[in-house]
């Protein structure tokens, strides 16, 4: 927030900023999308939803995990939500009572902290590196987990390190006794990877997912979460209280999203594969080797140890001098302070711009 605002300040003044510091695609809206929004407010079909969504969604989406995934899940088990913020606060307070005990795997989404916080939740990290190619180390997390810990949050692909986590690790969590919420967002987006899903690993979990990502779709607000049976009456019910339904135009705009044929999402998946490689081949001109292979989402965690123990002053000090926005690793956890996260959602054009950007501020400036 801090690097953005002040990006912002600057943006005011007239200074040309590039932003490599947000997560949020700027792929223009498939006309597929647009379409199916058109029609539902052309056919007046614009009021509250049931309070799990719209029916059509929730099969389309158990088919997508059939035809994707080869998981059976019925639609009876999917909850649209706004966005897979709220997905992920809607499995939170299902699974979470004041006092217990939630891992998180470092580095993290920053929000997770926050939200079981306010649950009256304690947050216990398990930290990964950039050594063990940011993988859950097995042994380590053997050791680790207690019969205290009641959910661990999983986000694999991840944000901030841009890796999925490889099958042996999905197989030995899934054995753990310990609820599962699985934030897949990122899912699908995986350039070296095998798009996964916890659910064939482990039918018990909370599976959080949305259309944000995958189908560039941040200001829809459009998410959907997978859960066991048991647990839906209790979501529907939060549901129906805090939010009523997921915005009703969205969730037929994420039908038409889920009708775009495999050309298109190869073109996308090829286009973010060249933005990554591009990123990843000026950094190592720049002399900064990441020392691992970010092969999902569209992330780059970089070890900044050579030229700071303070990444927000890093980054405010790059957003100042050569007017590119990174994100501070601080964001991601405590033990991540010498990092920094770039992001690579935007076209190749701005991530050219911006690269040069940064190549300009280690030459010139460190
Ligand atoms: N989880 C992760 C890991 C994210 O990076 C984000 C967005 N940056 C979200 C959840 C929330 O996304 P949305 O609410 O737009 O679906």
């Amino acid at each position: 927030m801090e690097i953005l605002e002040k990006a912002q300040e600057y943006e005011r003044k007239g200074r040309n900023i590039t932003h490599l510091e947000i997560g949020e695609p700027t792929e223009r809206t498939n006309s597929l999308i647009k379409k199916a929004a058109k029609q539902s407010i052309n056919s007046n079909n614009s009021r509250y939803s049931n309070s799990l969504g719209i029916q059509e969604l929730r099969d389309k989406i158990a088919t997508k995990y059939k035809n994707n995934h080869g998981v059976s899940i019925s639609p009876d088990q999917i909850v649209i939500t706004n966005g897979s913020s709220a997905a992920l606060i809607l499995s939170l307070i299902t699974l979470i009572k004041p006092g217990d005990s939630v891992i998180l795997v470092e580095p993290y989404y920053p929000c997770y902290p926050q939200l079981i916080k306010i649950l009256g939740g304690k947050v216990r990290i398990f930290k990964t590196s950039v050594q063990d190619k940011y993988q859950v180390n097995i042994k380590k997390f053997s050791k680790f987990i207690n019969k205290k810990d009641k959910v661990l949050i999983l986000n694999s692909p991840s944000n901030p390190t841009g890796v999925s986590q490889n099958k042996d690790v999905l197989k030995f969590l899934s054995s753990l006794k310990i609820n599962i919420i699985s934030d897949e967002i990122y899912e699908g987006l995986n350039y070296d990877s095998d798009p996964e899903t916890f659910l064939n690993y482990n039918k018990n979990s909370i599976v959080v997912n949305g259309f944000s990502k995958f189908y560039s779709m941040t200001g829809w607000r459009l998410g959907f979460l997978i859960a066991p049976k048991n647990l839906i009456r209790g979501i529907q019910k939060l549901q129906q209280n805090m939010y009523i339904c997921a915005p009703t135009v969205s969730q037929y705009a994420g039908v038409g999203a889920l009708s775009i044929n495999q050309e298109e999402i190869e073109r996308l998946l090829g286009s973010y594969k060249k933005r990554r490689d591009y990123a990843l081949s000026s950094l190592r001109d720049m002399g900064i080797d990441v020392g691992y292979s970010p092969d999902s989402s569209f992330y780059i965690f970089a070890d900044m140890s050579n030229y700071t123990d303070n990444s927000l002053d890093l980054s405010l000090d790059i957003l100042k001098k050569v007017g590119l926005g990174v994100a501070p690793g601080i964001d991601f956890g405590p033990s991540f302070n010498k990092f920094i996260r770039f992001s690579y959602s935007s076209s190749l054009k701005n991530i050219q711009v911006g690269f040069g950007k940064m190549r300009e501020y280690i030459k010139e400036y460190t």
